[in-house]
């Protein structure tokens, strides 16, 4: 881990996505604010992908992905992505950071493993963080997660 700019850190990620964004006919937007946080730029870039990525495979064409970076409340940064897909229901959703879990019977049936969210939030506990989800089906879901800023220079 290293002091980095998280909002720098997040858009390298996702302009690396904008592409596919933009074949799926998908609005992919970033805001926020710059807030250094101690962390693996590697691997915020991976849990940033991971998310977007489910984001983009589980809404539909003409949805909206939508980021946010901001420097939360007890020193933490909190980032934000938000999707206007299928979401998921409330049983699933206690479930999807669990290995190998995929919600079943989804009306899009996309490839994947079941091991995304799994290692997105092992890599944000071991930087520090937490990541969670909310959802409601059929208007999106949200997931977040946090990193602990680095303390001011000075
Ligand atoms: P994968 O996407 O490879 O199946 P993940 O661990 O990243 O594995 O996600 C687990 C499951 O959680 C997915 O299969 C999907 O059912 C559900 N899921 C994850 N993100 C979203 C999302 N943004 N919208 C709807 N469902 C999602």
């Amino acid at each position: 881990p290293a002091r980095i700019d998280v909002l720098d850190t997040v858009r390298e990620a996702v302009d690396g996505l904008r592409p596919i964004a933009e074949s799926n006919r998908l609005s992919l937007r970033l805001e926020g604010v710059s807030v250094d946080v101690f962390a693996d730029r590697d691997r915020v870039q991976q849990v940033a992908t991971n998310l977007v990525g489910n984001a983009m495979k589980f809404t539909e064409a003409g949805g909206e992905i939508h980021l946010s970076v901001a420097s939360g409340p007890n020193g933490f940064a909190l980032i934000t992505v938000r999707d206007t897909g299928i979401g998921i229901m409330p049983n699933d959703l206690e479930k999807i950071f669990d290995l190998f879990f995929r919600v079943q019977g989804q009306v899009t049936q996309e490839p994947g493993s079941g091991l995304g969210l799994a290692i997105s939030r092992r890599l944000v506990e071991l930087m520090g963080g937490e990541i969670t989800a909310q959802s409601e089906v059929g208007v999106g879901s949200t997931f977040t997660f946090t990193l602990p800023e680095a303390a001011s220079k000075a």
